[in-house]
């Protein structure tokens, strides 16, 4: 008896996995995972520190706080890759990697849902959360409402 074809995608994840244990971006990976974007926030200053860094590059100041963004945005400018640098993307090529300035401040870079086709420098986004392992969860930005400012009608 042979083995039946398979017709699903392989269920195992090959791509490069960030460390959701990090001492430093733990908190971040944790916020995914319940569908929380968590940056920390400078006690001292209040600017936000992103990527996460012991000390604040604003004001040297070592105290912060883990607090929620909005995962909304614009989508300052993004690239399309053809190739895939590692072979856990072949199949996804090609893809979209998009820079997203927050609404509540910093620029969060990650991969841009397709349609390609849909995707503009300007557009509106907000965070999808996907479950890639058990541990792990990524953001990915999506285009919204065709990508159009809140209260701009189409044409
Ligand atoms: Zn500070």
């Amino acid at each position: 008896m042979t083995e039946p074809s398979r017709t699903e995608a392989d269920p195992i994840y090959t791509k490069p996995l960030p460390h959701p244990n990090d001492p430093e971006t733990g908190p971040f990976w944790e916020g995914l995972r319940e569908r929380r974007l968590r940056m920390p926030r400078c006690s001292a200053c209040g600017y936000v520190r992103w990527p996460p860094a012991r000390l604040c590059p604003e004001c040297l100041s070592p105290d912060a706080v883990w607090e929620d963004l909005r995962p909304t945005g614009e989508l300052w400018s993004y690239i399309v890759y053809h190739r895939a640098f590692h072979p856990g993307f072949k199949g996804d090529i090609p893809y979209a990697v998009g820079r997203v300035s927050l609404d509540d401040g910093p620029s969060l870079i990650a991969q841009v849902t397709p349609p390609l086709e849909g995707i503009f420098v300007g557009a509106r986004v907000e965070g999808v959360f996907e479950d890639v392992t058990p541990e792990v969860t990524l953001l990915r930005w999506a285009v919204v409402d065709g990508g159009r400012p809140s209260g701009q009608e189409a044409h």
